[in-house]
C-alpha cells in the first residue's frame, strides 16, 4: 500500500487564490486594501529570506506590504515604539514581528505589545487564551495550515485519535487546541513522553513538529493513519530539506502523508495572508472569508 500524498503546495496556491479574490472584492466594493507589516530585527539570513517571501506573496495577493527592517542593536524600547506606531496605523491590519529576536529583547514582551486584533501570527497571550477557550481568535499560521489540509482530506475530524508530537507554543500546543476544537481525542507527546512509538501507533492523525530529521518511521504508524509532517530540517551531506518523518518508510504504511518540501511549508505563508484578510474584515465590521479561518 502506498499513501495518498497531500499536496500542500497546490492547496496553498488555492488558498492564496481565494485570498486574492477576496482582496479584489474588498477593494472594488469597499475601497479597502488589507495591509501586512512585517518587522525584522537584525540580519539572520533565514529570517531575511522568510520576510522576503512574505512580502512578495502579500503583494501578489493584492495587499499592501510594509517592511520595517531594524538593525540588530535596536533596543527593546525602540522596537516597542515601532510596534505601537503600527498598532495605531489604520492601513496596517496585520503585524508580524519575525522571530527569533536578538538576545537583548524579550519576545514575550514584544509579542504581547502587538494589538491582538492585528496579531496575525496568533502568538499574543489574548489570542492563545481565546483559542484555548474556543472563542474567535487569530490562529497561528502553521497549525492553521495543518488543520486546513486535514479538513480537506477527511471532511470531519470528529472522534479521531490525534497525536501531536511537540509542545511548542508556535506549533504543537495550538495544533492540539485546533484538533480538540474539531472534536479529536488529542494526545500531546514531547521529549519526555515514554514509549513514543506506542503512543503514535494509536493515532488516526499524527502531526510531527519536533525538529528531528526522520524521527518518525513507518513502523510507528497505525496502518492508514494520516501523517502531517511539520518538520523542516537540513541534514549535512544531503541535498534539500527533510521532515520529522521518514517519508520512505511512512508512505508504505500511512493512508495519507504530507511530503517535505511541498507539504505543510507552503501553507504557513498562505495562512498568514488569510489571517491578514480576516483581521482586515474584522477591523471593518465585514463578513469573514469562509474556509480561511479555524
Ligand atoms: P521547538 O524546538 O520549539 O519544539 C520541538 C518540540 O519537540 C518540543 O516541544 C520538544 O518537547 C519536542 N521534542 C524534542 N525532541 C523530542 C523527541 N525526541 N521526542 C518527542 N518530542 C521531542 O520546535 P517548533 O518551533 O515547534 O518546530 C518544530 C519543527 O517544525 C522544526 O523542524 C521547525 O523547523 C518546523 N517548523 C515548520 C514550520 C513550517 O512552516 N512548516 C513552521 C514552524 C516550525
Amino acid at each position: 500500500m502506498s499513501a495518498t500524498i497531500i499536496d500542500g503546495k497546490a492547496f496553498a496556491a488555492r488558498v492564496r487564490g481565494q485570498v486574492a479574490e477576496h482582496v479584489a472584492r474588498l477593494k472594488a466594493e469597499h475601497g479597502i486594501t488589507p495591509g501586512l507589516a512585517v518587522v525584522l530585527v537584525g540580519e539572520d539570513p533565514a529570517s531575511q529570506s522568510y520576510v522576503r517571501s512574505k512580502g512578495k506573496q502579500t503583494v501578489e495577493a493584492g495587499m499592501n506590504s510594509f517592511e520595517r527592517k531594524l538593525p540588530a542593536e535596536t533596543t527593546e524600547a525602540e522596537l516597542l515604539a515601532v510596534v505601537k506606531e503600527l498598532n495605531e496605523d489604520p492601513s496596517v491590519h496585520g503585524i508580524l514581528v519575525q522571530l527569533p529576536l536578538p538576545g537583548q529583547m524579550s519576545s514575550d514582551l514584544v509579542i504581547n505589545a502587538i494589538d491582538p486584533a492585528k496579531d496575525v501570527d496568533g502568538f499574543h497571550i489574548s489570542n492563545v487564551g481565546l483559542l484555548g477557550t474556543g472563542q474567535k481568535s487569530m490562529v497561528p499560521c502553521t497549525p492553521l495550515g495543518c488543520l486546513m489540509l486535514l479538513r480537506d482530506h477527511h471532511g470531519s475530524l470528529s472522534g479521531m485519535n490525534a497525536v501531536v508530537i511537540g509542545r511548542s507554543n508556535i506549533v504543537g500546543k495550538p495544533m492540539a487546541q485546533l484538533l480538540l476544537g474539531d472534536s479529536c481525542t488529542v494526545t500531546i507527546a514531547h521529549s519526555r513522553t515514554k514509549d513514543l512509538p506506542e503512543v503514535v501507533r494509536r493515532a488516526d492523525i499524527v502531526v510531527a513538529a519536533v525538529g528531528r530529521p526522520e524521527m518518525v518511521t513507518g513502523d510507528w504508524l497505525k496502518p492508514g493513519a494520516t501523517v502531517i509532517d511539520v518538520g523542516i530540517n537540513r541534514v549535512e551531506g544531503r541535498k534539500g530539506l527533510v521532515g520529522d518523518v521518514d517519508f520512505a518508510s511512512a508512505v508504505e504504511v500511512a493512508g495519507a502523508i504530507t511530503p517535505v518540501p511541498g507539504g505543510v511549508g507552503p501553507m504557513t505563508i498562505a495562512c498568514l495572508l488569510a489571517n491578514t484578510l480576516t483581521a482586515c474584515c474584522r477591523a471593518n465590521g465585514l463578513a469573514e472569508p469562509e474556509g480561511l479561518t479555524a
